[in-house]
C-alpha cells in the first residue's frame, strides 16, 4: 500500500563502500530489494513521486529516504550527501543559491529545472557522460568487496583517470546523463577487460595523460575535504595571497601553466571561448569547480590547497 510505504522503513540496505555514488547506492538497493521493476524500489526509496530516475552525481530526492533508512545501515541522508555526492563540491563554486540546493535535497524541482539542468552541466560539464568506470578499480573492488560499483569521481568532469590507479577512464554502454530511468551493473571483470582492450585499440595516444592525471588528483581531494577548504570567496582569497590582484591576464596564463592545448582538451570547441569570456566578466567568481580545480593544479596542486585547510 503506497500510504504504509512512505513511513516504512525500508527492510535491508546496501552498506555503504568508500567512493560510491549515490546512484550506484540506490541500483545496490534495488538489487537488494529483488524487486521486479525499478518503479517499486522508486516507490519504496520517494514515496508516491512521479520521477522514476536516479541522479548519478547530485542528491536529488535525498532528504526523502531518511526515516526510511534501517538504523543498522547507520546511513542518513546527510552522511549520502557528504559520501556519495558531490554536493560539497559543487557548493565551491558559488554558483547556485541555498534555495537553489534546498530544491534539490527536497525534490521540489519544478520551478527549478533550469537550476538543475545548470547543476549538472556545472558538475558534468556541457555534455554530460555515460558512466565511467575504470577496469582497475573494478578488479580490486572485487577481490575486496566481493562486488564493483560505480565510483563518484569517475563520473565527474575533468576527470579522464582514475586518481587511485592512473588508468584511462572507460565509457560504459549505458546512456549518458545526470537522471537515469534504469539501475544498470557496473561491468564484471571479463566485460570491463575487454571493453577496456577495444577501448584501447581504438584510442590515440593521449599526449595530455599526466595533467589529466593530476588534475583527476586534485578533484578528488576536493571531493573529499571541500568542507574544509571554504567557500568559492575563501578560495579567490588564497588565490590573490598568491597572486595578487587578479585580471584576465594572469588568469589565463595561471590556467594555462599546464599548456594552452592541455586547457583546449578540457574545454573543447567554443568552450574555451566561453570560458575565457566568463573569467573576462566574473573573474574567479560563479565558476564551474573544474576551473578551480585547474587553478588549483597551476598553484601547487595538492600540496598547496591541503597546507590552506582549516
Ligand atoms: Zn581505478
Amino acid at each position: 500500500m503506497p500510504g504504509d510505504q512512505d513511513a516504512a522503513w525500508l527492510r535491508a540496505f546496501p552498506v555503504l563502500i568508500p567512493g560510491e555514488s549515490y546512484y550506484s547506492l540506490l541500483a545496490r538497493y534495488h538489487r537488494l530489494s529483488g524487486n521486479l521493476a525499478e518503479q517499486y524500489t522508486f516507490r519504496e526509496l520517494f514515496g508516491n513521486r512521479p520521477a522514476l530516475n536516479a541522479a548519478v552525481t547530485l542528491p536529488y530526492r535525498v532528504r526523502l529516504i531518511d526515516g526510511k533508512l534501517p538504523p543498522e545501515s547507520r546511513l542518513s541522508s546527510d552522511l549520502v550527501v557528504r559520501r556519495c555526492t558531490a554536493y560539497h563540491y559543487l557548493r565551491l563554486s558559488g554558483l547556485f543559491t541555498d534555495a537553489a540546493f534546498e530544491q534539490i535535497l527536497q525534490a521540489r524541482t519544478k520551478r527549478g529545472r533550469n537550476q538543475w539542468a545548470r547543476m549538472i552541466q556545472a558538475l558534468q560539464g556541457p555534455h554530460p557522460r555515460h558512466l565511467r568506470f575504470c577496469p582497475d578499480c573494478i578488479r580490486s573492488d572485487t577481490r575486496e568487496y566481493g562486488e564493483s560499483y560505480w565510483h563518484l569521481i569517475h563520473q565527474i568532469e575533468g576527470v579522464e583517470y582514475c586518481p587511485v590507479h592512473g588508468t584511462r577512464l572507460i565509457d560504459s554502454h549505458w546512456p549518458d546523463g545526470e537522471k537515469l530511468a534504469h539501475f544498470y551493473n557496473v561491468p564484471d571483470r571479463e566485460t570491463a577487460d575487454r571493453l577496456a582492450a577495444e577501448s584501447r585499440a581504438v584510442s590515440a595516444p593521449d599526449p595530455f595523460e599526466k595533467p589529466y592525471q593530476e588534475l583527476a588528483g586534485v578533484i578528488d581531494w576536493l571531493l573529499r575535504n571541500t568542507d574544509a577548504v571554504g567557500t568559492e570567496s575563501r578560495l579567490i582569497e588564497l588565490y590573490e595571497s598568491d597572486l595578487g590582484i587578479l585580471n584576465i591576464e594572469k588568469l589565463l596564463r595561471q590556467l594555462t601553466s599546464a599548456g594552452v592545448k592541455f586547457l583546449e582538451s578540457v574545454f573543447p570547441g567554443k568552450e574555451v571561448l566561453e570560458l575565457t569570456d566568463s573569467l573576462y566578466w566574473n573573474g574567479m567568481h560563479h565558476q564551474r569547480p573544474v576551473v578551480h580545480a585547474l587553478m588549483i593544479m597551476s598553484l601547487g596542486g595538492i600540496p598547496w590547497i591541503s597546507h590552506y585547510k582549516s
